[in-house]
């Protein structure tokens, strides 16, 4: 059986990343979506259990202190982590997992999965991002000019990252993470236990 592979996607605030990814999981629905744990509070629409699990500080500390997160970080005032439980049970189902985090975790999953590959999503501008963060009306004004000013060292990092999706049309960049993850199945060592059963046949 190949193993699940482990996606990282990550972008500023606005740039279209949420959108993107349920597009992408309504067209490959053998994504698995890893579910953070957050101690920001729900925006309206969000589900607890699906978007994130909101939890308090408290909760998230304890989390911390057992070990339980492959990786974690402040981000814009919160704490959000990824638990290392349901990935580990992706991965050993073979089934492949897509994370949304920012480029602190991103920067922790490289060195503790170096097999991960990971996605920079980028707005085609940065008066589109704004214009989307405002669109998005889900934020405070104060919280908007936040994000924007931690998006310009956030975008620094993108030479951290294996692939560039640009979010222009949403139609062309949901097709490019399409292909990033069909085309990350086939890499040599996903299927390694395949080759070498395969070489097994071949004897001597
Ligand atoms: P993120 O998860 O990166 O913070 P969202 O997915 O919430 O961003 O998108 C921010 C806003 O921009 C939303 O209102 C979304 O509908 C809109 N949006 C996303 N992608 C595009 C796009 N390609 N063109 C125009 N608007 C977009
Ligand atoms: P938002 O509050 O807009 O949902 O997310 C804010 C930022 O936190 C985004 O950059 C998002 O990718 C990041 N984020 C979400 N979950 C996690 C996580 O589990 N770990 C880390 N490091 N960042 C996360």
């Amino acid at each position: 059986m190949t193993r699940g592979s482990i996606f990282v996607i990550s972008a500023p605030s606005g740039a279209g990343k949420s959108t993107l990814i349920k597009r992408l999981i309504a067209r490959m629905p053998e994504l698995s979506f890893s579910v953070s744990y957050t101690t920001r509070a729900p925006r309206a629409q969000e589900e607890d259990g699906s978007d994130y699990n909101f939890v308090s500080r408290k909760v998230f500390e304890r989390m911390v202190r057992r070990d339980e997160f492959v990786e974690w970080a402040e981000v814009y005032g919160h704490l959000y982590g990824t638990a290392q439980k349901p990935l580990r049970a992706a991965q050993e189902k073979g089934r492949d997992i897509l994370l949304d985090i920012d480029v602190q975790g991103h920067a922790q999953v490289r060195r503790r999965l170096p097999e991960a590959v990971s996605i920079f999503i980028l707005p085609p501008s940065f008066q589109e991002l704004a214009r989307r963060l405002r669109d998005r009306h889900s934020d405070a004004e104060e919280e908007i000019e936040r994000r924007l000013n931690t998006a310009r060292g956030e975008i620094a990092h993108w030479p951290e990252y294996d692939y560039v999706v640009v979010n222009d049309l949403k139609k062309d960049a949901t097709q490019a993470l399409e292909v990033i993850v069909r085309a990350s199945r086939f890499r040599r060592h996903t299927q390694a236990a395949q080759v070498e059963k395969i070489i097994g046949t071949f004897g001597g």
